[in-house]
């Protein structure tokens, strides 16, 4: 037994009633949470269980999700599990506003991306790519604007690896191995627009996205350039 990822079935559920599995000091585990783990670049939840701070989460060997709080629970005890909602949500904006970015670098400018962070202020993204100058800049702000505005549907799909291994063009990365979660890959698809591999979370449409600015870049190196994003509103 493991703790069941709820976000990856549903990445709108924010809050979970779940029975505490095991307790050590600082940290509980439960049967299912909807707490995000972090990973690809977007940090894990912080929350609350039973109103007490849970100042985030990790994942064991075992699969287990351990929840960090100093909220005193026995094993058996039934809890809620709330996830701070409008940091998720920032940050589900943000993820999905990467999607489309990179997989515009990578259609339209050949970019394999190397590495990604988000935060509830700005995201940043990493892209092989030192052909960009301030005209590429303003085409994949450009684009990147008119696809969330299309408001393309975000849907969230598995495939066997196997199956994963004959598609290239759902991966966007060389030096990351896509995640296999319990003998599967998770795919998250723009309808219309891309897939690709990915485990974290995500708005619902793209227009909740709302409009974003390239304000900044910086080279990283000889090939590689980052490209801040955030909110233009
Ligand atoms: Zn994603």
């Amino acid at each position: 037994m493991s703790t069941q990822r709820v976000y990856l079935h549903d990445d709108q559920c924010v809050t979970t009633i779940a029975t505490v599995q095991a307790v050590v000091d600082g940290a509980f585990t439960v049967e299912q949470s909807p707490f995000f783990v972090g990973g690809g670049g977007q940090p894990c939840d912080i929350g609350t269980v039973d109103g007490v701070v849970i100042s985030g989460v990790s994942v064991d060997a075992d699969d287990w999700v351990w929840h960090q709080s100093v909220a005193a629970l026995t094993v058996g005890q039934q809890v809620e599990l709330c996830v701070d909602a409008p940091r998720r949500a920032i940050l589900s904006r943000y993820h999905t506003a990467l999607h489309v970015l990179n997989t515009l670098a990578m259609v339209h400018y050949q970019a394999w991306i190397t590495g990604a962070q988000m935060t509830t202020d700005y995201a940043r993204i990493d892209f092989a790519m030192p052909w960009l100058d301030p005209v590429v800049l303003a085409d994949l702000e450009l684009r990147m604007n008119e696809t969330l505005a299309a408001n393309h549907a975000v849907r969230a799909y598995t495939m066997p690896p196997a199956e994963f291994a004959q598609r290239p063009d759902l991966i966007r990365t060389l030096n990351v191995k896509p995640p296999v979660y319990h003998g599967v890959v998770r795919i998250v698809e723009i309808v219309g627009f891309d897939g690709q591999a990915c485990g974290g979370t995500h708005v619902r449409h793209t227009r909740e996205v709302g409009a974003c600015t390239i304000f900044k870049s910086e080279n990283k190196g000889k090939q590689n350039k980052r490209l801040y994003v955030r909110f233009a509103d």
